[in-house]
């Protein structure tokens, strides 16, 4: 029997302006699904992101610039997500922040702000969505947790909690969704050099008193066997095979991808 096409399905990406998110984003396109994008950044230059993914895959690509701390703008972006693409079926929350600083001195408004994103702003989006996957029978909802949901480092008490949060929360809705096609899984990338790891170098050079190229090589990398950052397209890659019908007994799961970081 010849292999017939997949259905394309429509997908909500959060963060999807940069990084890890807008790789994801490109993946998806290319395997033919539609797609919301979502994060800030210039209009012009996000504009041209998402006509270039319409042009080169002939999918339909919006965009919504919804602030993710905001919960009536969550609101807003998934009603648009449904009435622009007619549906929502693939779910990956990926938009999330980070600030290092010893905890003596770890401002409350960073605590609640990469909370408010990193952690609920997921609760959110799969509260307003899950509904209607059960009804179709089908979901897939991807959290970009972080080796960090699995293992903590010093001076990033928000970000860990928030990632070991987001652990919790999907195998939650991972039990909530089994009986009804729907999946939700954490994928748990080690570092992978993107603006978010880029903007901490920095901090943590001050916070530990060493140089930035000591924070790459004796903090970053020091953390992950392989010595290698992983790469967007790995993360995507893993996304895409979680996305698909094939990946509909995985669930609950959380995904390391971490150069070996969580094995040690
Ligand atoms: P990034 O800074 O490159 O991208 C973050 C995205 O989130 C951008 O599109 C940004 O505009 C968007 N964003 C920020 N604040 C927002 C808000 N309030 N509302 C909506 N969108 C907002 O970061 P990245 O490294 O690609 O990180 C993406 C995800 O991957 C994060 O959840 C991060 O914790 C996780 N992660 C990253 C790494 C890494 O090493 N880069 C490792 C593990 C996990």
């Amino acid at each position: 029997m010849p292999a017939s096409a997949p259905s394309p399905r429509h997908a909500l990406i959060t963060g999807s302006t940069s990084g890890i998110g807008l790789g994801i984003a490109c993946k998806l396109a290319s395997d033919g699904h539609n797609i919301m994008l979502n994060g800030f950044g210039p209009a012009d230059e996000i504009e041209a992101t998402r006509a270039e993914l319409e042009r080169s895959y002939g999918v339909k690509v919006a965009y919504n610039g919804a602030d993710l701390t905001k919960p009536d703008q969550i609101e807003a972006l998934i009603a648009d997500t449904r009435q622009k693409l007619g549906g929502l079926d693939i779910l990956v929350n990926n938009a999330g922040i980070q600030h290092v600083s010893p905890i003596e001195s770890f401002p409350p408004e960073k605590w609640d702000m990469i909370i408010a994103l990193n952690l609920s702003s997921a609760f959110h989006t799969i509260r307003l969505s899950f509904e209607d996957m059960k009804a179709n029978g089908f979901g897939r909802i991807i959290n970009i947790a972080s080796a960090h949901a699995l293992v903590a480092s010093p001076f990033k008490s928000a970000y860990v909690a928030a990632k070991h949060g987001i652990a919790g929360l999907t195998k939650t809705v991972a039990l909530e969704g089994a009986a009804h096609g729907v999946t939700c899984n954490a994928i748990c990338p080690g570092y992978v050099l993107t603006p978010l790891v880029e903007k901490q170098i920095p901090d943590t050079a001050k916070a530990r008193g060493i140089t930035e190229e000591e924070v790459i090589r004796d903090v970053l990398l020091a953390a992950q066997p392989t010595k290698k950052f992983v790469s967007t397209d790995e993360v995507a890659a893993l996304a895409a095979f979680l996305a698909s019908d094939m990946a509909a007994s995985i669930t609950g799961s959380l995904q390391a991808i971490d150069g070996g970081w969580t094995s040690q």
